[in-house]
């Protein structure tokens, strides 16, 4: 197919080099790339808006690398189809999609054919693998691509393909009942909507919020949290699941010791950060393991779990809290991200 309207080159954020970001090592460049072509059963997509999440600092401070340098990341990314190959037959052309972490899987591996797509070993992850949505332009098989609801806003759109998908999937992991009381370790983009989807789920039951920052503790309460507490404070009951987002170790001793007989604890992390891991060796078989508490974590997402957590978003309705930045400030949003400065989700407004 040929480019749009002679439209040949597009402004991408990239990333070139790894390391740790501070405000001296700013980690993405501005560049001017071609627009990519469309494989035969790809959307072209036009990018209006690509969420900023905490992956991307994973990814480049090295915990996940990228597949190859210079990467664009960026993997919730909410766009118009505005090209496909020949061989696309969903008729997605001109539509509003969104595209996830999920950039394809295999199709044929006993986990894509058992619905857990999310373990396949020839994963591809947006952003990580192939380009992603820091960019004016990108691809996405059509299969993969997800028809946002006309209800929803771009820039609420975002956050709800990842951090919403992800925390769908994790709260699926807990196998909570209504009535049963969770608990949520860590307290930002997902978080926030992990709490509003267990309430619309489970209206019977309990959300106890375990946050670092009063500004966290107190947004969850606004959103309806029965109890909130610093990481290590006690509720004055066992929960009867966790689930934990935060990048460190002390929060999820701290959370199998307040797990209820039979809890789950999930942890939802791509990668834990290596800062406080001497403290595992405190770890007490009778504390923090015996009496069938059991411990998973979350790999990635099916779209099953966009489709899902879509859907719900639409019907609740949900409505992420975001702050949006210029393409070009990407840099200071994964800065800000980095220091904490969390209130809801960082979005990259793009066109
Ligand atoms: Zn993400
Ligand atoms: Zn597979």
């Amino acid at each position: 197919m040929g480019l749009m309207n002679g439209v040949s080159r597009m402004r991408a954020m990239r990333i070139h080099r790894l390391g740790p970001i501070t405000a001296s090592a700013l980690p993405l460049e501005e560049d001017s790339v071609p627009v990519p072509v469309p494989g035969e059963s790809d959307l072209l997509i036009r990018v209006r808006a690509c969420g900023v999440c905490h992956t991307e600092i994973d990814e480049i401070e090295g915990r996940t690398p990228p597949a190859q340098l210079p990467m664009t990341p960026g993997h919730q990314v909410v766009g118009t189809v505005v090209g496909q190959g020949n061989a696309c037959t969903l008729g997605l052309m001109n539509r509003r999609i969104g595209i996830a972490w999920i950039h394809s899987a295999c199709g044929e591996c006993a986990w894509c054919l058992s619905g857990r797509e999310n373990l396949c070993p020839d994963f591809i992850a947006c952003g990580r693998d192939v380009p992603g949505g820091y960019a004016e332009f990108t691809t996405v098989p059509e299969a993969f691509a997800h028809p946002i609801p006309d209800q929803i806003g771009d820039l609420e759109a975002t956050p709800l393909l990842c951090a919403g998908a992800v925390g769908f999937r994790a709260l699926a992991l807990c196998r909570l009942e209504n009535g049963q009381n969770l608990g949520l370790t860590g307290f930002g983009a997902s978080g926030h909507l992990v709490l509003q989807m267990a309430q619309h789920l489970y209206p019977d039951s309990d959300i106890f919020v375990f946050a670092r920052s009063e500004k966290e503790r107190s947004f969850a309460r606004t959103l309806g949290a029965a109890w909130t507490g610093n990481t290590t404070d006690q509720p004055g009951l066992l929960l009867d699941a966790i689930i934990d987002t935060t990048p460190a170790w002390l929060p999820v001793l701290s959370a199998m010791a307040t797990l209820a007989p039979g809890g789950r604890l999930v942890i939802n992390a791509i990668r834990k950060e290596s800062g406080d891991r001497d403290i595992l060796a405190t770890l007490d078989y009778d504390r923090h393991l015996w009496r069938e508490k059991s411990l998973s974590t979350v790999a990635n997402v099916t779209r099953r779990d966009v489709t899902e957590c879509l859907r719900l978003a639409s019907e609740i309705p949900l409505l992420p809290q975001v702050t949006s930045y210029p393409l070009e400030n990407a840099n200071q949003a994964l800065l800000e991200l980095k220091q904490g400065n969390i209130r809801g989700a960082k979005v990259l407004r793009v066109s």
